[in-house]
């Protein structure tokens, strides 16, 4: 589709090709053309594209019912799919504090519920002067003014900044360009963790009610985990401080660690937990929110009930369909795959990318992996943003049948370029090499583009 379509597309003017089915892993345009979609649009699609047994549930629903409003009633989907949220949680997050959902359409909703949910609590809980938000400046909470304030994505930030409200970025997790030499992974997240300790000494902590951070950095890093212990000082510096813990798994979530929820893994229970893009894995847009009882019972105790609401909480189709897309992949234990998989892929990718010029770093979780290119190894100095290597790798992946997802973007005032892959859970062996080898011949195409 080019410039005619009346639609705001992301590149204007571009010529989008026309996806019409899907096929598993694969995307199909009205061409015919095959498409290995490699990352999930952006590590959304994680039961690929054509699950049967979702499909079902979705007609199902929308054959009974496709809407009913949540202030007038509650509906059995969107009740059974908290009920399968907070039970996983309290199973498999250690200490884990979650036991209330609240159900939106997406990501960036996630983000306001959570900053607003957080505010409000300190109100009722006695301690007005609790409003001042922490972020860190390698992060990405979606792009409603709210979710943008918070996030540290300068260049998604910049038209907007007189409109965003205050927040304060401290140093990332991101130990590629940050860890000295004489520092081992956990002496360095101790150091990064402890930014938090000093600038909410600094803030006053009776000013500070949350901290928001993603475990694994998605959209504005390039998959870039947090290092072993980096969480769990966190968790006690917000314990000491009294400040809400709210972790974002918008991306890194529902099991694109390997493990459905990433805090589980870091041995890390947040007071407020984001999640959308695999709850409902594309089939239908829906995210959620969840919390700890202390919070809720202090609204419900207090003022009674949450300032907030939009239309389409607790959609009953989407929660249907994210019920049969969770179901589905216990059903199928798709989290071994994931972690199967996932190591199978990065071996893969190390063994075509360890020693690539213009490959600084693999990294990742699971099937959330990325690959930071640089202009030159050994000082990591990026490419010239002007070239958007990024975006011609994703072009060159496109014309060669694979999707992958590109970023690029400032950090601390740094160019980067990165490609994050994050395939669905359903991905088998013989996927791999197509990803490796597909990946391999655009990014050659893109840096003779770059620099030929
Ligand atoms: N948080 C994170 C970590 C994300 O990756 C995203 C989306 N890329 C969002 C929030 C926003 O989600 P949405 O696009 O569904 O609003």
């Amino acid at each position: 589709m080019t410039s005619s379509s009346r639609i705001f597309h992301r590149q204007p003017g571009a010529a989008y090709p026309v996806a019409v089915s899907g096929d598993g892993p694969w995307l199909i345009d009205a061409d015919g053309r095959r498409y290995l979609d490699a990352c999930g649009g952006a590590a959304v699609s994680c039961l690929g594209h054509s699950d049967a047994m979702v499909r079902a549930a979705i007609r199902a629903q929308v054959d009974d019912l496709a809407y009913a409003h949540s202030a007038f009633f509650t509906t059995r989907p969107a009740e059974d799919l908290a009920d399968h949220l907070i039970t996983r949680a309290a199973a498999r997050i250690p200490d884990n504090r979650l036991s209330r959902v609240y159900l939106v359409s997406g990501g960036s909703e996630a983000a306001e519920a959570a900053l607003k949910l957080a505010r409000q609590y300190f109100l009722e809980a006695g301690e007005p002067t609790r409003h001042r938000i922490i972020a860190r400046r390698q992060s990405y909470h979606g792009n409603t003014l709210g979710a943008l304030a918070v996030g540290g994505n300068q260049w998604r930030r910049a038209p907007f900044e007189p409109m965003l409200m205050p927040a304060t970025h401290i140093a990332p997790c991101y130990p590629y360009r940050d860890r000295r030499d004489d520092e081992t992974e956990e002496a360095y997240g101790q150091r990064v963790a402890d930014d938090l300790d000093a600038t909410i000494r600094t803030l006053g902590p009776e000013t500070v009610a949350a901290f928001i951070a993603e475990p694994v950095v998605g959209a504005t890093g390039g998959a870039v985990p947090a290092v072993p212990g980096y969480l769990r000082r966190i968790r006690e510096i917000c314990d000491r401080h009294g400040v809400l813990l709210i972790l974002d798994e918008v991306m890194c979530g529902m099991g694109r660690t390997g493990h459905l929820f990433a805090c589980a893994e870091d041995g890390v229970s947040p007071d407020i937990l984001m999640i959308a893009k695999g709850l409902g894995a594309g089939y239908q847009p829906i995210g959620a929110m969840l919390c700890s009882d202390r919070i809720y019972d202090t609204i419900v105790t207090g003022s009674g009930f949450f300032q907030h609401g939009h239309t389409y909480l607790g959609h009953v189709t989407a929660c249907a369909g994210a019920l049969a897309v969770q179901r589905r992949i216990e059903a199928d234990d798709l989290l071994a795959n994931v972690r199967t998989q996932g190591a199978a892929l990065r071996a893969a990718l190390e063994a075509a990318f360890g020693d690539h010029p213009h490959v600084g770093d693999i990294r990742g979780r699971g099937l959330i992996l990325g690959l930071e290119l640089v202009a030159d190894r050994a000082t990591k100095a990026p490419f010239d943003p002007a070239v958007r290597l990024h975006a011609r790798v994703k072009g060159e992946a496109m014309a060669r049948g694979l999707m992958c997802y590109p970023m690029g973007g400032t950090i601390d005032g740094r160019q980067g370029d990165h490609i994050m892959l994050a395939p669905p859970f359903i991905l088998g062996p013989e996927h791999i090499p197509e990803i490796v080898d597909r990946l391999a011949g655009a990014l050659d195409a893109a840096l003779e583009g770059a620099t030929g």
